[in-house]
């Protein structure tokens, strides 16, 4: 099924979840437990990442959408970077999709690697939305970043660069992660003063280990709240309690988020079953 389909056929939030693709060194059935555990838990979609730069990594982002379509039943949605691949790539990857049952792309530019010159046919995800639209029957979804993408100059840029993304093909977006949902409240007021009128869904990641949040806020910039921290600094030492209260913040953050009325929640997995089915329990009366 076509997610855009799924936002126009219901009037609750949808509820997804993003998992990534083993490492090249693990073998592609030591993900297929925590799918299954994950899959148990019914979400509307789960999506999966492309490994942007690497090869072979991106063939296994096909392999696992189709092993959670076609083997457990639950809609996929395949990411898919732009900057490393040329149109002959992207046609290559598209037919692979069309051939495992896959519907749902997530167009993506991708990060710029060190040491990687990018192939010159996409330069932005709008381009890619635009080119896979023109290919056929895909649905296609996009990224949004609530506190401004880190490249960019401004938010209004950033804004009026997400309208054209939307206008090319994009018929619903996933947003980045953030720990302050007065950010994604004020981006939603931005994005309907634009005019973006499509599903926007909400980027949960429940932080469960310090070390991911450094490496997070590094990459993506979001903004950490005095009650986040706090959080993060008293539990630093203690595992256990530092992942509850991980879920716990997170949890807040979805329950916050519903109660105003958000199309979606999409849940960044990390690949961890236990965190997701905890939160996943404890929203899904809510949904
Ligand atoms: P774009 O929409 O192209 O935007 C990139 C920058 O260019 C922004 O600053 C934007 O304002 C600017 N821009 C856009 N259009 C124009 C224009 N016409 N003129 C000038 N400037 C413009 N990365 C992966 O490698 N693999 C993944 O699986 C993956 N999944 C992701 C999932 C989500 C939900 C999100 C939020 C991000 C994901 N990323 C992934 C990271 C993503 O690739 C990076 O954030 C990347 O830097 C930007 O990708 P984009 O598709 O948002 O790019």
């Amino acid at each position: 099924m076509k997610i855009a389909d799924m936002f126009k056929n219901t009037n609750r939030a949808i509820f997804s979840l993003e998992v990534f693709p083993p490492k090249k060194t693990s073998p592609i059935e030591s993900v297929y437990g925590k799918l299954g555990e994950l899959c148990k838990l019914k979400p509307d979609f789960i999506s999966v990442t492309y490994g942007a730069g690497g090869t072979g990594v991106q063939n296994r982002t096909c392999e696992i959408a189709s092993k959670i379509k076609n083997d457990f039943g639950i809609e996929s949605v395949a990411h898919l970077t732009c900057i490393n691949n040329t149109k002959a790539d992207i046609d290559a990857i598209l037919e692979d999709f069309k051939n495992n049952n896959i519907e749902n792309i997530l167009a993506l530019r991708g990060d710029y690697i060190d040491g990687v010159e990018p192939k010159e046919d996409f330069r932005y995800a709008f381009e890619l939305c635009g080119y896979i639209k023109s290919k056929g029957s895909f649905d296609v979804a996009g990224a949004c970043y609530p506190e401004t993408h880190i490249e960019s100059e401004d938010e209004v840029q950033d804004i009026l660069n997400l309208k054209k993304k939307v206008e090319s093909g994009a018929e619903h977006l996933i947003s980045q992660l953030f720990f302050d949902n007065s950010c994604f409240y004020r981006f939603l007021e931005r994005t309907k003063i634009a005019g973006i009128n499509v599903p926007i869904e909400a980027g949960i990641m429940p932080v469960t280990n310090k070390s991911q949040i450094e490496r997070m806020v590094s990459m993506c910039g979001a903004s950490l709240p005095a009650k986040f921290t706090k959080i993060m600094q008293k539990y630093d030492s203690k595992p256990e309690a530092l992942r509850d209260a991980g879920i716990a913040y997170a949890v807040e953050q979805i329950v916050d988020l519903l109660a105003n009325g958000v199309d979606g929640i999409h849940l960044y997995t990390m690949n961890n079953p236990y965190v997701a089915a905890k939160i996943s329990e404890a929203v899904s009366n809510l949904l």
